[in-house]
């Protein structure tokens, strides 16, 4: 069988771009190397519980009853056709941004933020004001343009470094792939997707999202084959004229629709493409602990505390964590209308790939159980001491990643350099998700309706 389209990886962009397709009757198979879904945002079973991957928060909360300019989460409802109980999102309460002594509390109302600004930084209120102005709208994507310096613009809009880095902070963990600095587009739309609309998250976790996607693709008659790396792209005439399996099973497709990020779709190519894109230097190690106490009596009310030290570093660490920052996520603090029915308390640091990716064996268990104990201390600093309440611990770092995503050292946000176009020089085939340059849930299934929006349908919207 021939296909119209094929796509690499059933993570967030890769369903997004199936449902989207297989709604215009398209011939759409979708190859998943994992024997589960949902890529970077999957779930497990570990120790008897179910995890979700990440999740600390959705973003981009959409206000029930709410009337302005279109906002993401409306488009990515109205494209996949789908009605906003079915994701079931309920809203934040509050977080935090904390670094030393400093604690901006922020909330889904920008005014939350915008009055604790003018409570600690009251000369810079004006130029929080404005520039919470400048960021007011969405830029139109999807056009390779050069990248503008974020912290050169703020300069224009703010002078204490303090406020600059701590504003910063959340945008860069969720969803910077460069060091130090990030492009302004970006920094807008993360501005508006954390700040303005906020964060939201289901009661049931990622699987709520996942199970919709995923029933959704098939009941509009997308196949999805799981187990079923894609080992290479084989090129001819400018195009991929087939898709060749681990198995060794060919598959041909007109159009070829690839998440599994720039450097790694090149390296899938039979024509070996000099052009390939710096692979992403920032990954994670994050720690989950199952608590016998609620977080909030422990310190923790904030659905999700970014927290950090000033000057900020966003780089690769030259140890195998960076505890000077990190966010630790409690999912049970959402306002959700049931509670949860467990107590979970998560932690995201920087992590040096290079330092986890080499190792194996007792070394790995070894590192990782050195470094959750430094995690606790640095946690311990924000809150209270978590050992005494530890029911079950499970961690992960950038060697995970790579082994159940594939993605080149666990580089969560993928390549630096971003393909807005999601074109390759090849005639068929296209980028979407992490490496187009949406990052994030809504960010990676926006990326897929993008991508099959301006490839395979010609412009549907
Ligand atoms: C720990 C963690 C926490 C996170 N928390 C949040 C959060 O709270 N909120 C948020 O918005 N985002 C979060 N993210 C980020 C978010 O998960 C990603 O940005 C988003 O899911 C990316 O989706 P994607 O479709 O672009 O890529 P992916 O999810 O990576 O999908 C790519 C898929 O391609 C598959 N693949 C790769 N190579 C091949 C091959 N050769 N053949 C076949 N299949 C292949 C992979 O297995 C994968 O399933 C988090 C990520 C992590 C890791």
């Amino acid at each position: 069988m021939r296909w119209d389209v094929v796509i690499i990886g059933a993570g967030m962009s890769g369903l997004a771009a199936g449902i989207r397709l297989a709604h215009f009757q398209k011939k759409v198979l979708i190859l998943e190397q994992h024997a589960v879904w949902g890529g970077l945002n999957s779930f497990y079973k570990k120790g008897g519980h179910h995890f979700d991957v990440g999740l600390h928060a959705v973003t981009n909360w959409l206000r029930p009853g709410y009337k302005g300019p279109r906002v993401p989460l409306q488009r990515i409802y109205r494209q996949l056709r789908i009605q906003p109980e079915e994701l079931a999102l309920e809203p934040q309460t509050h977080s935090y941004v904390i670094f030393g002594d400093a604690r901006l509390r922020f909330s889904n109302d920008l005014a939350e933020l915008t009055s604790e600004v003018s409570r600690l930084f009251p000369k810079e209120l004006d130029g929080f004001v404005h520039l919470s102005e400048r960021c007011a709208e969405y830029p139109e994507a999807a056009a390779d343009t050069t990248p503008i310096s974020t912290r050169r613009m703020l300069s224009e809009y703010l002078s204490d470094p303090l406020l600059v880095d701590m504003l910063l902070c959340p945008l860069l963990y969720y969803g910077c792939a460069s060091e130090h600095d990030l492009d302004w587009e970006q920094f807008v739309i993360l501005f508006n997707s954390i700040y303005r609309e906020g964060f939201c998250r289901p009661r049931r976790g990622v699987r709520q999202i996942l199970d919709v996607l995923k029933d959704r693709y098939e009941s509009l008659g997308g196949e999805m084959r799981r187990k079923s790396g894609v080992a290479e792209l084989r090129v001819t005439d400018g195009r991929v004229g087939a898709v060749v399996l681990e198995s060794g099973e060919v598959v041909e497709a007109e159009v070829v629709l690839s998440s599994a990020g720039r450097v790694e779709t090149a390296r899938l190519r039979s024509d070996h493409p000099v052009e390939t894109g710096r692979p992403g230097e920032l990954a994670f190690t994050e720690t989950l602990w199952l608590l016998s106490q609620d977080p909030k009596t422990l310190g923790f009310d904030g659905c999700v505390t970014f927290f950090g030290t000033a000057p900020f570093s966003w780089a690769r660490p030259d140890q195998p964590e960076d505890l000077s920052s990190g966010v630790i996520c409690v999912p049970g603090n959402y306002a959700h209308q049931e509670p949860l029915d467990r107590h979970l308390l998560r932690v995201t640091h920087l992590a040096d790939h290079r330092a986890w990716v080499g190792l194996s064996g007792p070394a790995y268990d070894e590192q990782k159980a050195l470094w959750i104990e430094r995690s606790l201390d640095t946690v311990a600093r924000l809150g209270s001491d978590l050992r005494p309440y530890i029911q079950y611990t499970d961690s992960f770092t950038p060697r995970t990643v790579v082994k159940y995503t594939r993605h080149d050292h666990g580089a969560v946000y993928g390549s630096p350099d971003k393909v807005k176009t999601g074109r390759t020089d090849l005639s068929n085939l296209f980028l979407c998700g992490t490496d187009q340059g949406f990052v994030g849930i809504v960010g990676a299934m926006l990326s897929g309706i993008n991508m099959a929006n301006a490839h395979v349908l010609a412009g549907a919207s």
